[in-house]
């Protein structure tokens, strides 16, 4: 197993109490296995997010990512572990307005530390495979949404990540512009066996996942098989 969460508990701060965001979590996700989370508004998805991709500690529970036990590591082992192991995409691709579609994912590898000449190899063959490689030197406002959104699949490709996170990727597309994005991850998931979950209220492209997930108040009911 890429990630497997053990009875996870987290909580914030809610006046004199505690609000429950994750409660009693379960989730087991392989390499090359593309896991839905749906729920309503508020339910916990994004925590759950946070928590796998070692961003929020958990208050209880463990979190392994490929055998490192993330609770165990500190600070600095945890900003290493998410930029070596650990790509995100988000609901807004979070492009950043002056740079082109190359040196976004450049710009990733720069920060890594990669040497350039590897970074280039990479950031070409990745827009190639998202099916931007004749728009790589454009700048986010000459991209349509959906083009937008596969420059932020493919950035968070650069490092090899081990494990995917992706947050209600499809929220700001339409219907064919959403299950095409969905349909590239779980290809690139198969390709690159990454694992990933992707958190989504939208329900249409739940077919292309291995296996769906809900949260509700904080806890997660997964099929028997995950
Ligand atoms: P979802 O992604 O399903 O909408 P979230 O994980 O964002 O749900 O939120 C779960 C619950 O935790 C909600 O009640 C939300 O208001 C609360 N919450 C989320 N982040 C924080 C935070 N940083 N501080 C306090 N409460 C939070
Ligand atoms: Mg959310």
């Amino acid at each position: 197993m890429t990630l497997t969460l053990n009875d996870v508990r987290l909580t914030y701060p809610d006046g004199d109490r505690r609000l429950v965001a994750l409660d009693a979590v379960d989730l087991h996700v392989a390499a090359g296995e593309f896991v839905a989370v749906t729920g309503p508004s508020g339910s916990g998805k994004s925590s759950l997010l946070a928590v796998a991709g070692a961003l929020t500690m958990p208050e209880q529970g463990s979190v392994v990512i490929e055998s490192t036990d993330v609770t165990a590591l500190d600070q600095r082992g945890r900003d290493r572990l998410r930029r070596e192991r650990i790509g995100f995409v988000f609901q807004q691709a979070n492009l950043l307005a002056s740079l082109t579609a190359l040196d976004q994912l450049l710009l990733v590898a720069h920060v890594a530390g990669s040497a350039r000449r590897t970074a280039e190899a990479r950031a070409h063959e990745l827009l190639d495979r998202v099916g931007l490689a004749d728009k790589a030197r454009r700048r986010p406002a000459e991209l349509s949404g959906g083009e937008r959104q596969r420059v932020g699949v493919a950035r968070a490709l650069m490092g090899q990540p081990a494990l995917l996170l992706v947050d209600e990727p499809t929220s700001a597309l339409d219907h064919d512009r959403g299950e095409s994005v969905v349909r590239l991850l779980r290809d690139i998931t198969r390709e690159q066996a990454v694992a990933t979950i992707m958190v989504t209220h939208d329900l249409q492209h739940l077919h292309l996942t291995n296996h769906t997930a809900q949260m509700q108040d904080g806890r997660l009911t997964t099929p028997a098989s995950v």
